[in-house]
């Protein structure tokens, strides 16, 4: 037993899988204290978008930090903070067409959500929130009450209330009309509905088990709040910043969302930092209404700032993701392949591979640590193998990786996986 055993809580959970110390890393490649390397497919569950201790982020970081510049500012004005806010207007919403005001709550996801579920209320005036099957938002009261994972959920230990599940795309059999009960709902006074405040989505359900909402259901959702006057909150926690090959997942389905949830990589250096987006007619906080000691936090606006002035300011980045979602769909297509009822799931680089036996995912996993590849689960049993490497990782060490995952995924299902394609 060692101190991480004897002392930490028994509520850790990744350092039991992944049972080593890590002690380096770089890029795309993690060193354990013994000495092995890991190749990355999990990228600090998408906080480390352009992996790990990017030179580019992290030359900017150390010359603040030796500069004396100011750390810590709760909301005051810095001038890291004046940089990265120019930045992002510039570089992000206004070549998209976004006015959103710019909110810094806690430094978390679920502290985002948490601001936009109070921000909805607050604005509407109404209490109901509606979710998605299999969402996940964070484990805060407000984001368990939107998060579909009955284990969860339990954990509150209060009821959750305010809210309602619906069905999220491809939950139900694919027959049924897209939005059947909720348009119904909204235009029948008889059917119990509370008027909402806002439906919160993930255009991809990262943990909830990586099914990918279509463009076209993503607008039709779009266009039934805007006729019932009820707000759409996207939750781009974990597949913004890129993840999907977009800076916002949004962004293919053309649709305007009133609140955006970001957070993960918008440091771009695994840094505390969230951001919650909103319209900015709907910028009715009282000062200090929402608030929270950790929120400006200058060192991530500084990496931050040179994230998105390295990889987005023109397109060539996102078309170098899109090589590299092709290759990574392309490797998870062959690994499903040999498996009766395997799909492929997601979008971008944060795609997996669905298995019908709920074990199978976890223990190509596990097969995939032992040699030398960190890859999680995901899905309410742990039924899809999740990658997510960073967006940065080579075409060669992608490879590496599929192959790693290929041995695994063979080894534990018995289905040979067909050799890599010259992609
Ligand atoms: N929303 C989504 C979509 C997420 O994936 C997560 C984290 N996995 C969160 C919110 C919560 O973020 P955090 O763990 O930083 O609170």
């Amino acid at each position: 037993m060692d101190i991480f055993e004897t002392l930490e809580s028994e509520v850790r959970s990744y350092c039991r899988g992944w049972d080593t110390v890590f002690e380096r890393a770089a890029g795309s490649a993690l060193y354990s204290e013994d000495g092995r390397e890991f190749l990355d497919f999990f990228s600090g569950a998408g906080a480390l978008n352009y992996g790990h201790n990017n030179p580019v982020l992290l030359r900017p970081l150390v010359d603040y930090l030796l500069s004396g510049a100011i750390v810590h500012s709760l909301d005051m004005k810095t001038p890291a903070k004046r940089r990265f806010l120019e930045t992002f207007q510039e570089l992000i919403l206004k070549p998209r067409n976004l006015d959103y005001k710019v909110m810094f709550p806690g430094p978390t996801g679920t502290n985002s959500v948490e601001a936009a579920l109070k921000l909805a209320r607050k604005v509407t005036g109404r209490q109901h929130v509606l979710s998605f099957t299999n969402a996940f938002h964070g484990m805060t009261l407000g984001s368990l009450s939107v998060t579909g994972n009955a284990m969860k959920r339990q954990g509150a230990g209060v009821p959750l209330t305010n809210t309602s599940s619906m069905p999220y795309d491809g939950f139900l059999d694919g027959q049924a009309p897209d939005f059947l009960w909720l348009r119904l709902a909204l235009e029948d006074s008889g059917s119990g509905l509370d008027k909402p405040a806002a439906v919160i989505v993930e255009t991809v359900q990262g943990e909830g088990g990586l099914r990918a909402a279509r463009a076209s259901w993503l607008r039709e959702l779009s266009e039934l709040c805007r006729q019932h006057d009820i707000l759409l909150i996207v939750d781009d926690v974990q597949a913004g910043c890129g993840r999907t090959g977009t800076f916002f997942s949004f962004e293919d389905a053309g649709i305007t969302p009133d609140i955006v949830c970001l957070s993960k990589s918008i440091s771009g250096f695994g840094l505390p930092l969230a951001l919650t987006l909103f319209k900015p007619g709907l910028d009715v906080w009282k000062p200090g209404e929402h608030n929270g000691t950790f929120r400006g936090h200058n060192p991530a606006f500084v990496t931050g700032t040179a994230a998105l002035e390295h990889y987005w300011h023109d397109d060539t980045f996102e078309l170098k993701v899109a090589g590299l979602a092709a290759q990574l769909h392309e490797g998870l297509a062959r690994i499903a392949a040999g498996v009766e009822g395997a799909t492929v799931r997601g979008r971008g680089l944060l795609a997996g591979v669905c298995y019908p036996s709920p074990e199978t995912a976890g223990k190509i996993a596990a097969e995939s640590f032992a040699r030398g590849l960190l890859v999680e689960t995901s899905g309410p049993q742990g039924e899809v193998l999740k990658t997510m490497p960073a967006l940065t990782i080579s075409p060669g060490d992608l490879r590496r990786g599929l192959d790693i995952l290929a041995e695994a995924a063979e080894f534990v299902t018995g289905a040979p996986v067909p050799l890599v394609s010259t992609v």
